[in-house]
């Protein structure tokens, strides 16, 4: 019997790294959410939406039917690639100038509505693991199993720090450690649908567990 899985938690907690493992393991479909708000903002900076010194909401809404967001399996990965309008985006979504930009988009109720709907489209083929922030609260309230990952600021600041240096990016540490309270802040108080654990979710701080040791309690959590 496949059910529905719902990840979430803080940045960089390791969510979708597990969760590709899970899905891989299962057999079942997973879903990067915050990939999701990622390409709209990376949409939002191309065409000039957002930027350090501005951000045109309203023009973004106004063009929100134009954002095309599809998911396609690369066999080589092993995981779905994010899509923009028909365009492979995941190396640009990725980038710390991404990452200080879409906590604001995240905020936008209109961009919300917009992603959950398509979000809760996916889900309704079982056997899914979806990794994001309100995936236990909002877009599958009735997941069979819901985690909620969490780790130290520095923990996970040094995992990202690592991950974007492994991709070249130039990149110091303190800048990371600060996005990533930065988006945990602005996530946690905005006023549509908050970063908070779902009173059924099962918390697992993973700052001293290895992947395996993740993989392993989550998997014996689906098993029974
Ligand atoms: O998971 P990731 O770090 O890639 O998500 C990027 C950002 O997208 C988060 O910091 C958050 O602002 C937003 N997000 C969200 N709801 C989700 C997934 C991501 O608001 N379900």
């Amino acid at each position: 019997n496949k059910i529905t899985i719902a990840i979430d938690g803080f940045s960089s907690t390791g969510k979708s790294t597990v969760a590709k493992q899970l899905a891989n393991h299962l057999g079942y479909i997973y879903v990067d959410s915050g990939a999701m708000y990622r390409a709209v903002t990376w949409y939002a900076m191309q065409h000039h939406f957002i930027s350090n010194t501005y951000f045109h909401v309203q023009d973004l809404i106004a063009h929100l039917d134009q954002i095309d967001i599809t998911f396609t399996f690369n066999p080589n990965l092993g995981y779905a690639e994010v899509y923009l309008n028909g365009k492979n985006v995941e190396k640009q979504i990725r980038t710390l100038e991404v990452s200080g930009f879409v906590s604001q988009v995240a905020e936008i109720s209109e961009v919300r509505e917009l992603l959950v709907k398509q979000q809760q489209k996916m889900g309704e083929s079982k056997g899914i693991v979806m990794d994001g922030r309100d995936i236990g609260t909002v877009v599958f309230p009735n997941a069979e199993l819901k985690i909620f990952m969490t780790a130290s600021p520095e923990t996970r600041a040094n995992r990202r720090y690592q991950e974007l240096l492994s991709k070249g990016e130039q990149v110091s540490y303190n800048e990371v450690l600060h996005n990533v309270q930065e988006r945990d802040y602005i996530d946690s108080n905005r006023k549509d649908s908050p970063l908070v654990k779902a009173k059924d979710a099962i918390e697992i701080d993973n700052s001293n567990l290895s992947l395996e040791e993740q993989f392993n309690k989550i998997l014996q959590l689906v098993e029974t």
